[in-house]
């Protein structure tokens, strides 16, 4: 809208500049905590007219949804999920304090642009940026305590993993890159199986991207397997293969391009250039496309997916069969049957996770029609229904906002003081046992959205239980009803009635 209003205004050139950069600053919708205020920052917590404060969202505005490095201006992103958890979880807005941390930015067009309102200079990196952010989650419990929500999003990788591995211990924190991308799509998975069959120990994933969402969706998942099966973690993680820009992540290759966050990924295989084949190598069943790279997954890949994954069943059914006693056609027929809804792999899961749409490995039509109408589709950004074969197929969208709300909600109304890998697998779960058959009926993986806030209220209670088992909570006594108490402290945007 802002953008079509620009585009027929009659502003003069400068200010139409100023405005379509984003650069002309009006009011402050957040807090803003730059270099400048080193030493100072508790003093700046403490400027915020509001005092109890229950969920911060913070960004350094390094990585902004696929837009890159946008310095200060990132402030949206932290504005845009609270308003999320506002409307999706019922956190009240003035429990909410969005915060961006200006440590300089690397984009030079903000940098050349005289109404940048942000540090200029590149950004800090090492050691003074550590010091800056240590301060500021210091500040942070010093002012809030213990049980206030610190949310990073939008961080570069190089940084992202780094603080939530630092913080994780000692504050209540979550990456929704990470953490919250993870959960959603383990929820997508978890439904696909009533599809496909078979639990998740029976697949094999290929990821295209493995940075914060192909790198932490893969661990999550490999959390799930050892969770079901009691295999320990570096087992579960054998069946899970990325490719990131180089290549397939192998044992055998050195130096920078493996970063600690894809050392866990690296397994014994010959290298491999490219996604096609790797797909023909690998022999995944699933294939999470999370590279930011649009047009990525070509008819080329997807009727690969499409004919292993047939292929796949069908040998796997008749090497079955060979070592059964029986012998007639009609027995190997059942029996092929059996394999196949049990093993279920004649469907291949294709996820298409990259955001904006333009950037999506492939559309949902490209995906059903390519593979026959066999793919379980889901995507990051929105897709209308597709016909196909005179079959309506819905796909699926995977939105963090199914999660992180219901989540933040879960930890706050349970007072909970830390973050437990266990309570994004509950979300996962929950989550996933909202989809209904209708929702089946049409291949679709993910609920409806309008049910949002049930969901929400739903995905609350199975945090907090979990923060409760855990020992992780802190509101005593336990609530009795879960869900209902997760309800109750849900704030609407209603009037009260006085009469
Ligand atoms: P990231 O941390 O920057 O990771 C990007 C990864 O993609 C890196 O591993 C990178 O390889 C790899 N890559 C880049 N270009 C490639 C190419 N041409 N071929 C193969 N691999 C390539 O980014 P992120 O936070 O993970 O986000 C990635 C994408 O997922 C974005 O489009 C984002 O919008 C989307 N996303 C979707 C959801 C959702 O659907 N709910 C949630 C979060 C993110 P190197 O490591 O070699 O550089
Ligand atoms: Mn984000």
């Amino acid at each position: 809208m802002w953008r079509n209003y620009c585009q027929s205004c009659t502003l003069p050139p400068l200010e139409r500049l100023v405005r379509s950069t984003g650069a002309s600053f009006r009011r402050p919708q957040g807090l803003y905590i730059s270099l400048k205020e080193k030493g100072k920052i508790l003093e700046v917590l403490k400027n915020w007219p509001e005092r109890n404060i229950q969920v911060i969202v913070v960004t350094d505005g390094e990585r902004i949804l696929g837009l890159g490095d946008l310095g200060c201006q990132g402030m949206g992103i932290p504005v845009g999920k609270l308003s999320l958890y506002t409307a999706l979880g019922g956190l009240r807005p003035s429990a909410c304090l969005p915060v961006t941390i200006d440590v300089g930015t690397n984009n030079d067009r903000l940098l050349n642009n005289e109404f940048y309102i942000g540090l200029r200079r590149r950004r800090a990196t090492g050691q003074e940026y550590a010091e800056l952010l240590d301060e500021f989650m210091t500040a942070v419990k010093k002012n809030y305590g213990e049980k206030v929500l610190v949310q990073f999003e939008d961080f570069a990788n190089h940084n992202a993993f780094e603080l939530l591995a630092k913080y994780k211990p000692t504050h209540l924190v979550f990456n929704d890159d990470i953490q919250g991308t993870a959960s959603v799509v383990l929820a997508g998975l978890l439904a696909a199986l009533k599809l496909v069959g078979g639990t998740l120990a029976d697949h094999t994933f290929l990821f295209l991207g493995a940075g914060e969402a192909g790198t932490g969706i893969a661990e999550l998942i490999a959390l799930e397997i050892s969770k079901q099966t009691n295999a320990p973690l570096e087992e579960t993680r054998k069946n899970i293969w990325l490719v990131d820009s180089k290549g397939l992540i192998v044992s055998s290759r050195k130096g920078s391009s493996l970063q600690h966050f894809k050392k866990p990924w690296a397994h014994d295989h010959e290298p491999i250039k490219g996604l096609l084949d790797a797909v023909k190598a690998i022999k995944p069943t699933v294939l999470i496309g999370s590279s930011g790279v649009g047009k990525t997954f070509t008819k080329e890949v997807v009727e690969a997916m499409a004919s292993l994954n047939e292929a796949l069943s069908l040998s796997l059914s008749l090497s079955h069969s060979h070592k059964h006693t029986h012998t007639s056609t009609h027995a190997h027929q059942n029996f092929y049957l059996t394999v196949v809804s049990i093993i279920g792999m004649q469907k291949p899961i294709i996820l298409a996770l990259s955001n904006p749409t333009s950037q999506s490995e492939c559309t949902a039509e490209e995906a059903y029609t390519w593979s026959e109408g066999r793919a379980i589709f889901a995507s990051g950004s929105p897709f209308d229904p597709v016909e196909y074969n005179s079959k309506v197929y819905v796909p699926g969208q995977a939105n963090n906002a199914y999660i992180f709300p219901g989540f933040g909600l879960g930890l706050i109304i349970s007072g909970a003081i830390r973050v437990h890998d266990d309570m994004l697998l509950a979300a996962s779960e929950t989550l996933a046992e909202q989809v209904k058959q209708e929702n089946f009926d049409r291949a679709l993986i993910y609920p409806p959205f309008y049910n949002i806030r049930k969901i929400s209220a739903k995905i609350a209670a199975k945090v907090a239980a979990k923060a409760y088992e855990l020992g992780l909570a802190s509101r005593l006594p336990r609530p009795k009803d879960l869900v209902k108490y997760a309800e109750s402290c849900m704030y609407s945007p209603l009037y009260r009635s006085y009469r």
